[in-house]
């Protein structure tokens, strides 16, 4: 698949699809966007191999490739089989072409997503991706592929464009498990390290010194390297990932466990803290304000 013959429809372009669009774009492939927010057509307007369309349904009109990087499973399913009377777009894509969900989706709609669009003719692959808006836009994100060999092996070259590390963990679904469980690891840490710097803040304890610790220490985890100097302490939260988003991932993980029948007291915890969290804060806040909501809370 040469980037120069290939057609893309790339859907949802947000905080992490504008970049991972543009990096495509960069490596010669011709991008036909769409997103509800028409402001994103501004983004692209130097680049003519982009054209931002003003449906679904134009922008996978002889498409090689429709990849979707939205918020959640509830809008793809809409987006692919219709709802509210509307029709989806599913039945429209071209015969032997590849849907890759890169959004971080459920694992159990993207199985069944993958039986549905195989009868149609449509080669579905789950590619999440993890390291966030930095790694999006220096193309080095981390891309957790499912689905078949074959495919994955076609689509290495275009995935590369985005990521660096492109692993494939199996078949269709597997990638969302594995991303949604990832999230929630990440998203206890995040709680953990807020409930430990704020007590102790209140113990009198200077925290940036506290996470030079952590960091130096068994601790030490993506939220202590990464966020806490940069988006927490400052109180910036503004990282490009919202709670909402997190809140999402973490009842994707829980739901996983729960139906593989396993323990899972710590991810229902994170799964409560999150949701109130996202509640309390409101729309439009960063996960990393997690640490903001925990300082609000009194004992
Ligand atoms: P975002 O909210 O910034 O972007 C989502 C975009 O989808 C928006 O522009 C919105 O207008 C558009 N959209 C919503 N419904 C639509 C529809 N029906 N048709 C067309 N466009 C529609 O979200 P994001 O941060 O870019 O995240 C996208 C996905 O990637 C999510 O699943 C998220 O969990 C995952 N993710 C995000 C990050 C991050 O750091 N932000 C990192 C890894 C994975």
């Amino acid at each position: 698949m040469k980037p120069a013959d290939t057609k893309i429809a790339f859907v949802g372009l947000g905080l992490m699809g504008v970049p991972m669009a543009k990096n495509l774009l960069k490596a010669g492939y011709a991008l036909a966007g769409f997103d509800l927010n028409k402001d994103v057509a501004a983004k692209f307007a130097d680049d003519k191999r982009f054209q931002f369309v003003s449906s679904p349904e134009q922008a996978i009109q002889d498409a090689d490739i429709t990849i979707l990087m939205l918020p959640d499973s509830t809008i793809i399913d809409s987006l692919l089989w219709g709802s509210a009377g509307q029709s989806g777009i599913a039945e429209k894509l071209p015969k032997n072409s590849y849907l890759i969900d890169m959004s971080s989706s459920s694992p159990t709609s993207s199985k069944e997503n993958n039986k549905k669009l195989a009868q149609l003719g449509v080669k579905f692959v789950d590619a999440p991706v993890s390291g966030g808006v930095k790694k999006a836009i220096d193309g080095s994100l981390s891309i957790i592929v499912g689905g078949q060999k074959t495919h994955f092996e076609e689509l290495s070259p275009l995935l590369g464009c985005m990521g660096k590390s492109i692993v494939q963990v199996g078949d269709a679904g597997a990638a969302h498990a594995v991303k949604a469980l990832n999230n929630y690891v990440s998203a206890a840490g995040l709680i953990a390290v807020s409930e430990a710097l704020n007590a102790a803040a209140e113990f009198g304890l200077d925290t940036h010194v506290v996470n030079t610790v952590f960091n130096a220490s068994t601790g030490r985890n993506n939220t202590t390297e990464n966020k806490v100097e940069n988006f927490m302490l400052n109180d910036a939260f503004n990282s490009g990932f919202s709670l909402t988003l997190m809140s999402k991932d973490v009842q994707i993980a829980l739901k996983f466990i729960q139906d593989m029948n396993c323990y899972a007291d710590l991810a229902q915890q994170c799964v409560a803290t999150a949701k109130e969290a996202d509640q309390k804060l409101g729309k439009g806040a960063d996960h990393t304000a997690m640490y903001d909501y925990v300082r609000s809370q009194k004992r």
